[in-house]
Order: structure tokens, then C-alpha cells, then sequence
């Protein structure tokens, strides 16, 4: 008989480009509790489907919504695609477009493909947020999408929202914001990228990254229940009439946990971990600027800055998990997992392979 012999969990000690990071104690435990639930049968399920309900309403207070609609979808992907599917749902057109940033996650490719709307992705400026006047040139009377960026995942930069709202609104399109990665950070700064700061439509906002809950946990939020009705298929078999989310059975721990952090964290917690990682983020920045490597300035924790070619590659052959963006300069993602001994020795491993 083969003996189970458990695998080394996931060390969090080398990894600086990954947008997860290690759950708040309280998160692993409520996933844990609720494994074996099932929020896509809440006639079934009731407690997690309480808990779900509980969670979209925390989450609105974080995106400025007073009556959130939403669910706990498996990530930002889902959330995208549900985005799309909606505004496409919603809108009267035979060929219908979603018109984005070129700094929009990969996602929205995977949403486009799947149903079969066209993408375009715009250039964005120096600055790497949206060209709102670039993508009004392109956007027409078949858009139905204009989808938005606040927090970007190669350069944690925001878009001009309130403009690209406005935008969507001239070409009679839905505007949705991807805050998968921004919406636990944005808060604690003074940047526009909310409900309550422009007519957006929709919104990705992620848990299970900066929010430290455990993975599965994305959320879908909707500004009203049109949005929601536009994706619901009736659901013949089971208790409720119908059903709004793109999987079927879904992860009641991502649910509890996502409920569990957010009930501890929202907003101190947040802020104080905002804080902290945005300090390390300045900290790191002025390291590299002292050893002459050009670096964007962060206004997110998530520092982008050109190696020398060689460098990436030793860096990662010392162990360190890191990623490039499309133009190869190091993403290092400030998560709360990251310490600033941690990015001592990340340094003294840069001091030590450079040419
Ligand atoms: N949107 C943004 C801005 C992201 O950074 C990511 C992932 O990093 C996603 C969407 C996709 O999220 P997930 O990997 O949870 O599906």
C-alpha cells in the first residue's frame, strides 16, 4: 500500500511577482470549515449563500456601492468574462466590440474568444493608463464594452475612469472597472476609480489577492440587477429559479474565507497593510534608483524596473520567483508576504550577478 506522504506546502519565502500571497489566519480557517459547501446551490447551502450575500455587501462598501449586486466568482478571470457576457447580453448589435487598454489582463482575450466579440486594445501613453481620446477613436456604435483598468497588473497603474465612463456613455456602451488587483489598495489613496466616483456598470475585484483570502475568491459586482438578469439561466433542477454565475458548483471556502477576511480587515487591516507594503515599495524603489536602474514610480506596491539583460535569468536561477512585463523589466508585487529582509537578500543577490 502506497503511503501518503503530504507535499511541502507553498513557501512564500523567494516569490516577488505573484499577486497571491499567503490568507489572513482567520481566512484559512473559514475555508477550511466550509470545503465542502456549495454557494451555486443556495436552497441547498443556505449558510455559505448567507455568507455569500454578506460578502458582496462588505465588498460594496469598499467600491462605494450601497446595494451591491454581485457573487464570489473563481477569480478575475471570471469576473471579466462575466463583464463581457453582460454588456454583450445587454446590447443590440450584430457585431459587437469591447474596446480596452492595451494594459487590460489576458482575460479579457480569453472573454473576447469565448464569446465571440471583438477586441480592441488600444496603446496607452507613457504613463502606461488608458488614452481616453485613443480609445474614443475607435470605439463606435457596435462597442459594448469599454473596460477599464485600476490597477494594472505589469505597472499597478489606474486609468482615467471618470473619462472612460464618460466615454462609454457617449457610444451608448456599459464601462467596466478590472480592480482585481487594486480594489483592497485603491481605498487608502485618493485616485478615482470607483462606483461612487463615476457611472461605471460593473466591477472585478479580487479577495483572493491583496484582499487574503484564500484561493477561490474573485468578485463580480454590478451596480444593479440588470446586470446580474442579463446573465442568469434558469436552473430547472435544483431549489433557486435561476443562475447568475458562470460555474456551476462553486467553492464554498473561497466564500468564507473571503467573508472572514474582509470582516477582519475592512478597512484597518487593509490600510495598515497598505501602508506597509507601499513604504517597502519606495524603499526598493530608491535601492534600484541608487544602483542605476531606471524604475516607473510606484503608485501601487508593485515596482517595475529595467536589469541588465543577463539579470533576470540569474536571479531566477538563484531561486527568486519573479516575472517581467511584455518588455522585460522586473515586476516586483509588494504583497503582504513580502518583508524588507526579504528584499535585503533579493538585493544582495542583484549586487552579486550584475555585470
Ligand atoms: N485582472 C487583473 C488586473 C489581474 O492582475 C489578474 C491577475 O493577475 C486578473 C484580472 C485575473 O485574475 P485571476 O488570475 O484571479 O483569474
Amino acid at each position: 500500500m502506497t503511503r501518503f506522504q503530504a507535499p511541502e506546502p507553498q513557501s512564500f519565502d523567494k516569490v516577488l511577482s505573484s499577486m497571491c500571497t499567503e490568507p489572513a489566519p482567520v481566512a484559512r480557517r473559514a475555508a477550511e470549515e466550509f470545503l465542502a459547501t456549495n454557494p451555486g446551490d443556495p436552497g441547498t447551502f443556505k449558510s455559505v449563500a448567507g455568507l455569500e450575500q454578506e460578502t458582496i455587501s462588505l465588498l460594496g462598501d469598499v467600491v462605494g456601492l450601497d446595494d451591491p449586486q454581485g457573487y464570489v466568482t473563481a477569480g478575475g478571470t471570471e469576473a471579466n468574462i462575466q463583464a463581457v457576457r453582460a454588456a454583450r447580453n445587454l446590447a443590440d448589435v450584430s457585431a459587437p466590440n469591447i474596446v480596452a487598454p492595451e494594459s487590460a489582463h489576458f482575460s479579457l482575450q480569453k472573454a473576447a474568444e469565448l464569446l465571440d466579440v471583438e477586441l480592441r486594445r488600444v496603446e496607452t501613453g507613457a504613463d502606461h493608463r488608458a488614452d481616453p481620446e485613443a480609445m474614443a477613436a475607435v470605439a463606435d456604435a457596435e462597442t459594448v464594452l469599454i473596460f477599464c483598468v485600476a490597477g494594472s497588473t505589469e505597472y499597478g497603474r489606474v486609468d482615467p475612469i471618470p473619462a472612460l465612463a464618460e466615454l462609454a456613455d457617449s457610444v451608448g456602451a456599459r464601462c467596466h472597472v478590472d480592480a482585481a488587483f487594486g480594489g483592497f489598495l485603491l481605498p487608502f489613496t485618493d485616485a478615482e476609480w470607483h462606483f461612487g466616483h463615476a457611472p461605471i456598470d460593473s466591477m472585478t475585484i479580487d479577495p483572493h489577492k491583496v484582499g487574503r483570502a484564500a484561493i477561490p475568491a474573485g468578485g463580480f459586482l454590478a451596480r444593479d440587477d440588470s446586470v446580474l438578469d442579463a446573465l442568469a439561466v434558469e436552473t430547472p433542477y435544483l431549489e433557486s429559479a435561476t443562475q447568475a454565475s458562470l460555474g456551476g458548483t462553486r467553492s464554498g471556502a473561497g466564500v468564507a474565507s473571503a467573508h472572514a477576511a474582509l470582516q477582519v480587515l475592512w478597512p484597518e487591516g487593509y490600510r495598515a497593510a497598505f501602508e506597509r507594503n507601499m513604504d517597502l515599495a519606495t524603499w526598493v524603489t530608491g535601492e534600484l534608483e541608487s544602483r542605476g536602474y531606471p524604475v516607473s514610480q510606484p503608485t501601487l506596491p508593485l515596482v517595475t524596473w529595467v536589469p541588465e539583460s543577463e539579470l533576470f535569468e540569474a536571479l531566477r536561477a538563484a531561486g527568486w520567483k519573479i516575472a517581467r512585463t511584455r518588455t522585460g523589466a522586473i515586476r516586483l508585487v509588494i504583497m503582504p508576504h513580502v518583508t524588507k529582509s526579504m528584499l535585503e537578500s533579493f538585493l544582495a543577490d542583484v549586487d552579486q550577478r550584475r555585470s
